[in-house]
């Protein structure tokens, strides 16, 4: 089912797919969220299996406002339930949070925004992100 992409520099017709997780449609000419797509033609994609299958990681999903998309909560490092990808405060039963504080991920610590100034050393080493690092292992 081709789906027509809502992002002005794409506008391109494609099989976009379904996020089941985020509940949000991905074009597959841009890869950017499509935000026009109604929730009728969204249980559309899922019944036709045009979906996104993410990797079986354990999140904790829930809804944002914010983002108007299912998003995974994590925890900040105040001890709050937030949206992993705006940060904003998300409200869960004590149950879950309990939850994610043992088994979630924790807040990302925020990578500061590289400047057009910024130049890129080769020599520097790309970080892995590695979500489960045991904090014990720091070296002095
Ligand atoms: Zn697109
Ligand atoms: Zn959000």
């Amino acid at each position: 089912m081709l789906i027509a992409c809502n992002n002005k520099k794409c506008m391109q017709h494609s099989d976009a797919k379904l996020n089941t997780t985020s509940m949000e449609v991905i074009c597959a000419a841009c890869n950017n969220p499509i935000t026009n797509i109604t929730e009728s033609m969204k249980r559309a994609l899922k019944s036709f299996g045009q979906t996104i299958k993410e990797n079986a990681k354990k999140a904790f999903v829930m809804a944002c406002k914010n983002c108007n998309a299912n998003r995974e909560v994590v925890m900040s490092n105040g001890g709050e339930t937030v949206c992993k990808v705006c940060k904003g405060a998300i409200k869960v039963h004590t149950a879950m949070k309990q939850a994610i504080k043992e088994f979630g991920e924790k807040e990302e610590p925020v990578v500061a925004v590289t400047t057009l100034s910024d130049t890129t050393t080769a020599e520097s080493p790309v970080k892995v992100k590695k979500p489960r690092q045991p904090k014990a292992s720091v070296k002095q």
